[in-house]
């Protein structure tokens, strides 16, 4: 379903992915895991072209993404992202942000996006409070509102960098509940996260980058039980 095959990036004279390759199915949920500046969130960007990968090739269901013919619109459309900040607009409420997209980019009504946004921000558990505007929100629920502003546009693929870094610890919680109900419904996730037990937990696969390249990957028990190289080994140590 994505298939990412030898991507090689450069930012100026700085290699910052090296042949990176790994696989997804349908409603496959895979974790990249690696230190700072790995490449994490540039392979992520890569794959809704927020980056432009120079090599290798990127397929979404059978689409080429990295195709200079490919319409990155559409593209955007159907792969959702949530980063670590919330990045809401502050002047619309809880149901204006999420009703955006599907109102200004699917052609909705104006009342079809807000049914839509409501369906979305109870499913994130804020249906009370739909009218409420960031400022009045914690990071919480604020991350829970961008989770549904990305789910409002039915997208086939979902892209989480670190949602939960930029929380207090006891608000990540309810992030992670949201995301695991979204593994539960067969979305198809590729997650940047330092949450191990998380990972553990929900992932088919874990990408193990460090320094751009794939230095191992596996399924969680594994990656996390039996890592096979010595370097996965001593990040896990470190982060445990
Ligand atoms: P972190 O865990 O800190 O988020 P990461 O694994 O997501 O790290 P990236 O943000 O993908 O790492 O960065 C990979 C490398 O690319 C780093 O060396 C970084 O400095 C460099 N880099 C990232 N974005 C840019 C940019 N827009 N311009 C130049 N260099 C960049
Ligand atoms: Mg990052």
């Amino acid at each position: 379903f994505l298939e990412v095959t030898d991507v090689s990036k450069w930012y100026g004279d700085e290699q910052v992915l090296h042949d990176v390759s790994f696989e997804m199915d349908r409603g496959d949920v895979t974790v990249l895991i690696g230190p700072s500046g790995s490449g994490k969130s540039t392979m992520l960007r890569c794959v809704n072209r927020l980056a432009e990968a120079q090599e290798g090739s990127i397929r979404l269901d059978g689409e080429d993404v990295l195709a200079p013919s490919t319409d990155v619109d559409d593209l955007r459309r159907e792969v959702g992202m949530v980063f670590q900040g919330f990045n809401l607009f502050a002047h619309l409420s809880a149901v204006g942000n999420v009703a955006l997209g599907p109102q200004r980019v699917l052609g909705l009504s104006k009342a079809e996006a807000r049914d839509r946004a409501t369906d979305q921000l109870e499913r994130v558990g804020l249906g009370n409070q739909l009218d409420s505007y960031p400022a009045e929100l914690s990071g919480g629920q604020q991350q829970r509102v961008g989770t549904a502003r990305a789910l409002a546009m039915e997208p086939k693929l979902m892209l989480f960098d670190e949602p939960t870094s930029a929380l207090d610890p006891e608000l990540i919680g309810e992030v992670l509940e949201v995301m695991h109900d979204l593994v539960e419904a067969g979305m198809t996730m590729l997650v940047v996260t330092h949450e191990m037990s998380f990972a553990r937990a929900v992932a088919d696969e874990i990408v193990f980058l460090d320094a751009g390249r794939v230095v191992e990957r596996g399924p969680p028990e594994q990656l996390f039980e039996n890592p096979e190289k010595e370097r996965t080994d001593r990040f896990l140590d470190r982060i445990a």
